[in-house]
């Protein structure tokens, strides 16, 4: 007698109705014949995918639009106005606005999370102080991985170098840079690998945010990694400069990308809200080429980056909302290019966060989502609701829908008004 049965189940890559077998935590089978099970749900034909990655968020500057009116034009305002607002945080403050943005993402079937504290001489370590208790309590529904961030650069906020050892040495588990935010972009890409190698951590950039090629942090990286032997632990978030670069260029790193095994991480509702700010007509898209990237190889995860705040006005914390939007905004409208980008909510992040054990095998960790839709390419195309969420073989999420179309209850149709100017 196994723990959970899933009963019908259609998983991404489409065929057959299987079902699914959950045994202490883990996925114990997948298709065959239905075993006894203590708790069985009929699935019904929906899709089944892995839990929901959130690569990139920032929890500790979430939900600041009732304190922050001004919007800002550009990254570099954005960051001004945040770094402001950031002067009146509290741990308390900032724990509150975390929680919520969890309790959203975990509804909408988000079952790991990278998410971003900031470490400067203006917050110190207190934001990471909020947080990380938060990676106990949200343990039941959500994985979560905290990346100590330099936002404020780190050689132009003297002191941070020394607040990311300690954060690294209280519990962070990886270690963030903002290379575009500095007075000298080399030097903090090498601190930021020295700090990974020093505490044997991953890596995750953000990283060549602007219209047009004027600095290609990115090639820095790419070689660092190399020199570090740290290929497969590197993220790069924004690199929305690669697409200004000629294709050849373009190939090239992408062929860099590739060959050190770095994740691209695109953050669409950000980038197409502060990109091409300059253009007065054909205003550009400013994405990363993420079709591109995906067709090279390269994993590519859509994230959501920042939940209504200068950077973002908008924010649901819901990944089912960026596949949507890339369709649309990457041009990639094809059944396949739409299960491509399913996959940049679900393996692809995984594989940059390195979650052990991920996937829809036998042995996997039973972390699952039930959409209320028939297809991967549904999930995409209509993004509905997510009935179940499963983490470690427990249902944490249960999703009634209830929509009464009372006006189909009418008991007549009214009579249809007389057209005016034409006899009764
Ligand atoms: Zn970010």
């Amino acid at each position: 007698m196994i723990d959970l049965l899933l009963r019908e189940c259609v998983l991404p890559d489409g065929g057959t109705l299987v079902h699914v077998a959950i045994e202490d935590g883990r996925i114990a089978s997948v298709g065959g014949e239905a075993p006894a099970a203590r708790e069985v749900i009929e699935v019904d034909g929906r899709l089944v995918t892995p839990g929901l990655v959130e690569a990139h968020l920032h929890l500790d500057k979430a939900l600041l639009h009732d304190r922050v009116s001004a919007t800002a034009g550009t990254a570099a305002e954005a960051i001004r106005l945040t770094g402001e607002a950031k002067r009146g945080f509290t741990v308390e403050d900032i724990r509150a606005r975390a929680r919520r943005v969890l309790d959203m993402a975990i509804a909408a079937g988000t079952t790991a999370m990278r998410g971003h504290v900031e470490i400067d001489p203006i917050l110190e370590l207190s934001a990471l102080e909020a947080v990380l208790p938060l990676k106990a309590e949200y343990a039941p529904a959500l994985d979560l991985q905290l990346c100590a961030f330099a936002q404020e650069g780190i050689l132009q906020a003297p002191g941070t170098e020394g607040l990311l050892r300690r954060a690294l040495t209280r519990g962070a588990d990886l270690v963030g840079g903002c290379p575009y935010n500095d007075t000298d972009a080399r030097k903090h890409i090498e601190i930021v690998f020295a700090l990974a190698q020093a505490f044997d951590v991953d890596v995750d950039f953000h990283i060549d945010f602007f219209d047009e090629p004027e600095h290609l942090h990115v090639r820095d990286v790419i070689e660092a990694t190399l020199r570090a032997g740290w290929q497969g632990r590197v993220s790069v978030g924004h690199l929305t400069e690669l697409a200004a670069l000629p294709i050849p260029d373009q190939d090239a790193v992408i062929a860099d990308l590739v060959a050190a095994r770095i994740g691209v991480i695109a953050l669409p509702t950000t980038d197409l809200y502060l990109m091409g700010r300059g253009d007065v007509m054909n205003v550009r898209r400013g994405i990363t080429p993420i079709r591109r990237l995906l067709e090279a190889g390269v994993p590519v995860a859509l994230a959501t980056n920042n939940v209504r705040n200068p950077f973002t006005p908008v924010g649901t914390a819901d990944l089912a909302d960026l596949p949507f939007l890339a369709t649309v905004a990457a041009h990639m409208g094809s059944a396949r290019e739409m299960r491509m980008l399913l996959d940049t909510i679900t393996v692809h992040p995984a594989r940059m966060l390195r979650l052990p054990d991920y996937g829809l095998s036998p042995g996997c960790r039973a972390n699952l989502v039930v959409w209320d839709c028939a297809t991967a390419e549904d999930a995409v195309a209509t993004p509905p609701p997510r009935l179940l969420s499963i983490k470690d073989g427990r249902v944490t999420i249960e999703h009634e829908r209830r929509l009464r179309e009372r006006w189909r209850l009418c008991p007549t149709t009214p009579a249809s008004p007389p057209i005016v100017g034409q006899p009764p």
